[in-house]
Protein backbone atom coordinates (compact mmCIF):
# COMPACT_ATOMS: atom_id res chain seq x y z
CA UNK A 1 0.00 0.00 0.00
CA UNK A 2 2.85 2.62 1.33
CA UNK A 3 4.54 1.77 -2.24
CA UNK A 4 1.00 2.33 -4.16
CA UNK A 5 0.57 5.45 -2.19
CA UNK A 6 4.24 7.12 -3.01
CA UNK A 7 3.84 5.69 -6.72
CA UNK A 8 0.45 8.10 -7.02
CA UNK A 9 1.62 10.98 -5.44
CA UNK A 10 4.69 10.50 -7.82
CA UNK A 11 2.49 10.69 -10.89
CA UNK A 12 0.91 13.72 -9.11
CA UNK A 13 4.09 15.36 -8.72
CA UNK A 14 4.79 14.47 -12.42
CA UNK A 15 1.41 16.16 -13.27
CA UNK A 16 3.00 19.61 -12.18
CA UNK A 17 5.90 19.27 -13.96
CA UNK A 18 6.02 21.79 -17.21
CA UNK A 19 4.88 19.81 -20.66
CA UNK A 20 8.06 17.98 -22.15
CA UNK A 21 9.81 17.38 -18.63
CA UNK A 22 8.04 13.95 -18.62
CA UNK A 23 8.08 12.64 -22.39
CA UNK A 24 10.98 10.32 -23.84
CA UNK A 25 13.57 12.56 -24.95
CA UNK A 26 12.61 15.08 -23.23
CA UNK A 27 16.23 15.00 -21.49
CA UNK A 28 17.43 15.87 -25.33
CA UNK A 29 15.49 19.32 -25.61
CA UNK A 30 16.12 20.30 -22.00
CA UNK A 31 13.03 23.13 -22.38
CA UNK A 32 9.31 23.01 -23.02
CA UNK A 33 7.71 24.40 -26.03
CA UNK A 34 6.97 28.30 -26.13
CA UNK A 35 3.78 29.67 -27.50
CA UNK A 36 4.05 32.54 -29.57
CA UNK A 37 0.25 33.11 -30.79
CA UNK A 38 -0.79 29.64 -32.47
CA UNK A 39 3.01 29.21 -33.28
CA UNK A 40 4.85 26.66 -31.08
CA UNK A 41 8.32 27.02 -30.70
CA UNK A 42 10.70 24.33 -29.45
CA UNK A 43 14.10 24.59 -28.44
CA UNK A 44 16.45 21.35 -29.49
CA UNK A 45 19.09 21.29 -27.08
CA UNK A 46 22.35 20.08 -29.36
CA UNK A 47 25.04 19.87 -26.15
CA UNK A 48 26.67 22.00 -23.62
CA UNK A 49 29.51 24.28 -25.15
CA UNK A 50 32.16 25.16 -22.46
CA UNK A 51 33.02 28.63 -23.52
CA UNK A 52 36.58 29.71 -22.29
CA UNK A 53 37.54 33.10 -21.39
CA UNK A 54 40.21 33.03 -24.50
CA UNK A 55 37.06 32.59 -26.83
CA UNK A 56 36.15 35.89 -25.06
CA UNK A 57 39.46 37.74 -24.42
CA UNK A 58 37.81 40.88 -22.85
CA UNK A 59 36.53 38.40 -20.13
CA UNK A 60 40.35 37.24 -19.10
CA UNK A 61 40.40 39.97 -16.49
CA UNK A 62 39.13 40.55 -13.13
CA UNK A 63 35.69 41.84 -13.98
CA UNK A 64 35.20 38.59 -16.42
CA UNK A 65 36.61 36.31 -13.53
CA UNK A 66 34.48 38.14 -11.00
CA UNK A 67 31.11 37.49 -13.14
CA UNK A 68 32.57 33.90 -13.61
CA UNK A 69 33.11 33.08 -9.45
CA UNK A 70 29.73 34.98 -8.78
CA UNK A 71 28.01 32.10 -10.80
CA UNK A 72 29.97 29.14 -8.88
CA UNK A 73 32.13 28.47 -11.91
CA UNK A 74 35.65 28.87 -11.83
CA UNK A 75 37.43 32.36 -12.69
CA UNK A 76 39.91 30.79 -15.50
CA UNK A 77 35.92 29.29 -16.93
CA UNK A 78 34.67 27.87 -18.63
CA UNK A 79 31.06 28.85 -18.48
CA UNK A 80 28.58 26.34 -20.09
CA UNK A 81 26.58 27.39 -22.88
CA UNK A 82 23.85 26.05 -24.62
CA UNK A 83 24.00 25.26 -28.18
CA UNK A 84 20.11 25.01 -29.90
CA UNK A 85 18.26 24.66 -32.82
CA UNK A 86 14.58 25.54 -32.98
CA UNK A 87 11.57 23.42 -34.36
CA UNK A 88 8.85 25.94 -35.11
CA UNK A 89 5.35 24.90 -35.77
CA UNK A 90 1.90 26.11 -36.73
CA UNK A 91 -0.63 23.68 -37.88
CA UNK A 92 0.50 20.81 -40.22
CA UNK A 93 3.29 22.79 -40.89
CA UNK A 94 6.95 22.88 -39.81
CA UNK A 95 10.27 24.28 -39.86
CA UNK A 96 13.91 23.75 -38.43
CA UNK A 97 16.06 27.05 -37.45
CA UNK A 98 19.53 25.94 -37.51
CA UNK A 99 20.73 22.18 -37.00
CA UNK A 100 23.39 22.26 -34.13
CA UNK A 101 26.88 20.73 -34.33
CA UNK A 102 26.35 17.28 -35.84
CA UNK A 103 29.26 15.29 -35.42
CA UNK A 104 31.62 18.65 -35.53
CA UNK A 105 32.85 19.23 -32.38
CA UNK A 106 32.84 15.00 -30.65
CA UNK A 107 30.16 13.14 -28.98
CA UNK A 108 28.97 16.12 -26.10
CA UNK A 109 26.83 16.98 -29.35
CA UNK A 110 24.94 15.80 -31.79
CA UNK A 111 21.39 15.93 -30.19
CA UNK A 112 19.03 17.92 -32.40
CA UNK A 113 18.12 14.75 -34.30
CA UNK A 114 16.84 12.63 -31.28
CA UNK A 115 15.25 16.05 -30.09
CA UNK A 116 13.56 16.23 -33.50
CA UNK A 117 12.61 12.44 -33.10
CA UNK A 118 11.44 13.11 -29.21
CA UNK A 119 8.65 16.08 -30.90
CA UNK A 120 8.01 13.23 -33.67
CA UNK A 121 9.77 14.36 -36.71
CA UNK A 122 12.02 12.95 -39.08
CA UNK A 123 14.82 14.64 -40.48
CA UNK A 124 13.57 12.91 -44.06
CA UNK A 125 10.26 15.19 -43.10
CA UNK A 126 11.72 18.31 -42.77
CA UNK A 127 11.01 20.53 -46.15
CA UNK A 128 12.63 24.09 -44.92
CA UNK A 129 15.99 24.45 -42.51
CA UNK A 130 16.54 28.71 -42.07
CA UNK A 131 19.67 29.22 -40.90
CA UNK A 132 21.27 32.44 -38.99
CA UNK A 133 24.52 31.95 -40.01
CA UNK A 134 26.76 29.45 -41.38
CA UNK A 135 29.16 28.22 -38.14
CA UNK A 136 29.83 25.42 -37.48
CA UNK A 137 27.47 24.97 -34.25
CA UNK A 138 24.79 25.68 -36.49
CA UNK A 139 25.36 23.70 -39.38
CA UNK A 140 26.85 20.86 -38.36
CA UNK A 141 23.95 18.78 -37.88
CA UNK A 142 22.97 19.29 -41.22
CA UNK A 143 25.63 16.71 -42.34
CA UNK A 144 25.70 12.96 -41.69
CA UNK A 145 29.16 11.77 -40.07
CA UNK A 146 30.73 11.20 -43.82
CA UNK A 147 29.79 14.69 -44.94
CA UNK A 148 26.30 14.25 -46.41
CA UNK A 149 23.09 15.89 -46.32
CA UNK A 150 21.33 14.58 -43.70
CA UNK A 151 18.07 15.86 -44.68
CA UNK A 152 17.56 14.61 -47.32
CA UNK A 153 14.28 16.58 -48.67
CA UNK A 154 15.14 20.08 -47.11
CA UNK A 155 15.98 23.17 -48.78
CA UNK A 156 18.00 25.77 -46.88
CA UNK A 157 17.55 29.25 -46.80
CA UNK A 158 20.18 31.48 -45.97
CA UNK A 159 21.61 35.19 -46.44
CA UNK A 160 23.23 35.33 -49.81
CA UNK A 161 25.91 37.62 -48.08
CA UNK A 162 26.85 34.46 -45.72
CA UNK A 163 27.03 31.68 -48.84
CA UNK A 164 28.97 34.26 -50.59
CA UNK A 165 31.70 34.89 -47.31
CA UNK A 166 32.22 31.32 -46.60
CA UNK A 167 32.34 30.18 -50.26
CA UNK A 168 34.94 33.27 -50.94
CA UNK A 169 38.88 31.57 -51.01
CA UNK A 170 40.13 35.31 -50.65
CA UNK A 171 38.36 35.16 -47.17
CA UNK A 172 39.32 31.84 -46.23
CA UNK A 173 43.07 32.40 -47.01
CA UNK A 174 43.14 35.58 -44.88
CA UNK A 175 41.05 34.88 -41.91
CA UNK A 176 41.95 34.13 -38.25
CA UNK A 177 43.26 30.68 -36.94
CA UNK A 178 39.78 30.72 -35.06
CA UNK A 179 37.89 31.00 -38.38
CA UNK A 180 39.54 28.45 -40.77
CA UNK A 181 37.83 25.30 -39.39
CA UNK A 182 34.64 27.34 -39.68
CA UNK A 183 35.32 27.58 -43.63
CA UNK A 184 35.60 23.92 -43.49
CA UNK A 185 32.01 22.83 -42.71
CA UNK A 186 30.52 25.77 -44.12
CA UNK A 187 31.93 24.82 -47.63
CA UNK A 188 30.73 21.18 -46.55
CA UNK A 189 27.49 22.18 -46.53
CA UNK A 190 27.04 23.89 -49.41
CA UNK A 191 28.49 20.87 -51.41
CA UNK A 192 26.26 18.59 -49.91
CA UNK A 193 22.96 20.65 -50.25
CA UNK A 194 24.17 21.95 -53.80
CA UNK A 195 20.31 22.59 -55.79
CA UNK A 196 18.58 23.16 -52.02
CA UNK A 197 19.86 26.47 -51.15
CA UNK A 198 17.39 29.42 -51.56
CA UNK A 199 19.50 32.98 -50.73
CA UNK A 200 17.99 35.94 -48.47
CA UNK A 201 19.03 39.51 -49.44
CA UNK A 202 18.11 41.24 -45.99
CA UNK A 203 14.80 41.12 -44.41
CA UNK A 204 12.41 38.97 -45.68
CA UNK A 205 9.30 37.39 -45.49
CA UNK A 206 9.98 33.47 -44.50
CA UNK A 207 6.41 31.87 -43.86
CA UNK A 208 3.06 34.26 -42.92
CA UNK A 209 4.35 35.74 -39.93
CA UNK A 210 8.02 34.78 -39.74
CA UNK A 211 10.54 37.45 -40.73
CA UNK A 212 14.25 37.17 -41.10
CA UNK A 213 15.63 40.07 -39.41
CA UNK A 214 19.73 40.80 -40.88
CA UNK A 215 21.97 40.74 -37.69
CA UNK A 216 25.39 41.28 -39.28
CA UNK A 217 28.89 41.60 -37.28
CA UNK A 218 29.03 37.95 -35.86
CA UNK A 219 29.12 36.64 -39.48
CA UNK A 220 28.34 38.97 -42.41
CA UNK A 221 24.97 36.91 -43.28
CA UNK A 222 24.18 36.68 -39.81
CA UNK A 223 20.31 37.15 -39.03
CA UNK A 224 17.76 36.31 -36.40
CA UNK A 225 13.97 34.70 -36.77
CA UNK A 226 11.02 37.10 -36.04
CA UNK A 227 7.94 35.59 -34.96
CA UNK A 228 4.53 37.01 -34.75
CA UNK A 229 1.15 36.76 -34.38
CA UNK A 230 -1.25 39.09 -33.23
CA UNK A 231 0.29 40.85 -30.06
CA UNK A 232 2.51 37.61 -29.54
CA UNK A 233 6.21 38.35 -30.66
CA UNK A 234 9.35 36.58 -30.06
CA UNK A 235 12.65 37.15 -31.88
CA UNK A 236 15.31 34.45 -31.89
CA UNK A 237 18.24 35.98 -32.61
CA UNK A 238 20.86 33.63 -33.39
CA UNK A 239 24.21 34.38 -32.09
CA UNK A 240 23.78 38.18 -30.61
CA UNK A 241 24.82 36.87 -27.11
CA UNK A 242 26.93 33.53 -26.84
CA UNK A 243 27.29 34.08 -23.23
CA UNK A 244 24.48 35.43 -20.93
CA UNK A 245 26.54 35.57 -18.02
CA UNK A 246 29.39 37.80 -19.64
CA UNK A 247 27.81 39.67 -22.38
CA UNK A 248 24.71 40.92 -20.69
CA UNK A 249 26.50 43.36 -18.29
CA UNK A 250 29.19 43.76 -20.90
CA UNK A 251 28.18 43.84 -25.03
CA UNK A 252 30.99 45.39 -25.94
CA UNK A 253 32.59 41.80 -25.06
CA UNK A 254 33.13 40.15 -28.40
CA UNK A 255 34.03 36.79 -29.15
CA UNK A 256 36.83 35.52 -31.25
CA UNK A 257 34.48 33.95 -34.07
CA UNK A 258 33.14 37.84 -34.58
CA UNK A 259 34.30 38.04 -38.28
CA UNK A 260 33.67 42.07 -37.91
CA UNK A 261 33.83 42.62 -34.08
CA UNK A 262 33.03 46.54 -34.19
CA UNK A 263 29.75 45.49 -35.81
CA UNK A 264 29.10 42.70 -33.74
CA UNK A 265 28.68 45.08 -30.97
CA UNK A 266 26.75 47.72 -32.80
CA UNK A 267 23.82 44.97 -33.93
CA UNK A 268 24.36 43.79 -30.48
CA UNK A 269 23.48 47.25 -29.07
CA UNK A 270 20.86 48.41 -31.02
CA UNK A 271 18.76 45.43 -31.27
CA UNK A 272 18.97 44.93 -27.08
CA UNK A 273 17.69 48.71 -27.31
CA UNK A 274 15.09 47.67 -29.85
CA UNK A 275 14.44 44.24 -27.15
CA UNK A 276 14.26 46.82 -24.35
CA UNK A 277 11.96 49.70 -25.66
CA UNK A 278 9.92 47.46 -26.94
CA UNK A 279 9.34 44.92 -24.29
CA UNK A 280 9.96 42.49 -26.92
CA UNK A 281 10.97 38.53 -26.20
CA UNK A 282 13.86 37.10 -26.88
CA UNK A 283 15.46 33.66 -27.25
CA UNK A 284 18.71 32.47 -28.87
CA UNK A 285 21.28 29.65 -30.16
CA UNK A 286 23.10 30.20 -26.55
CA UNK A 287 20.27 31.21 -24.24
CA UNK A 288 18.90 28.75 -22.19
CA UNK A 289 15.54 30.70 -21.93
CA UNK A 290 13.45 33.55 -23.55
CA UNK A 291 12.81 36.25 -21.81
CA UNK A 292 12.57 40.42 -22.13
CA UNK A 293 15.22 42.74 -22.23
CA UNK A 294 16.07 45.42 -19.62
CA UNK A 295 18.40 47.89 -19.21
CA UNK A 296 20.64 47.58 -16.20
CA UNK A 297 23.10 50.14 -15.21
CA UNK A 298 25.97 50.18 -18.39
CA UNK A 299 24.66 46.70 -19.32
CA UNK A 300 21.59 44.60 -19.87
CA UNK A 301 19.54 41.88 -18.16
CA UNK A 302 17.51 38.86 -19.57
CA UNK A 303 14.07 38.95 -17.20
ZN1 LIG B 1 26.92 29.84 -32.37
Amino acid sequence: MASHLSRRSLLAAAALLPLGLHRPGAAATGAAPYRVGAFTVTPLRDGLFPLEPRMMPAAESPAGRALLTGAGLSGDGPSPEPVNAFLIRRGARHWLLDAGCGTVFGPDFNRVTAALAAEGVRPDQVETIWLSHLHADHVGGLLTPGRLARFANAELVVQEREVAYWSDAGARATAPDALRPMFETAQAVLAAYPDRIRRLSGEAELAPGIRAMPLPGHTPGHMGVLIADGADRLLIWGDVIHSRLLQMPHPDWTVIWDTDPGEAIATRRRILDRAAAEGLSVTGMHLAARGRIERDGAGYALI
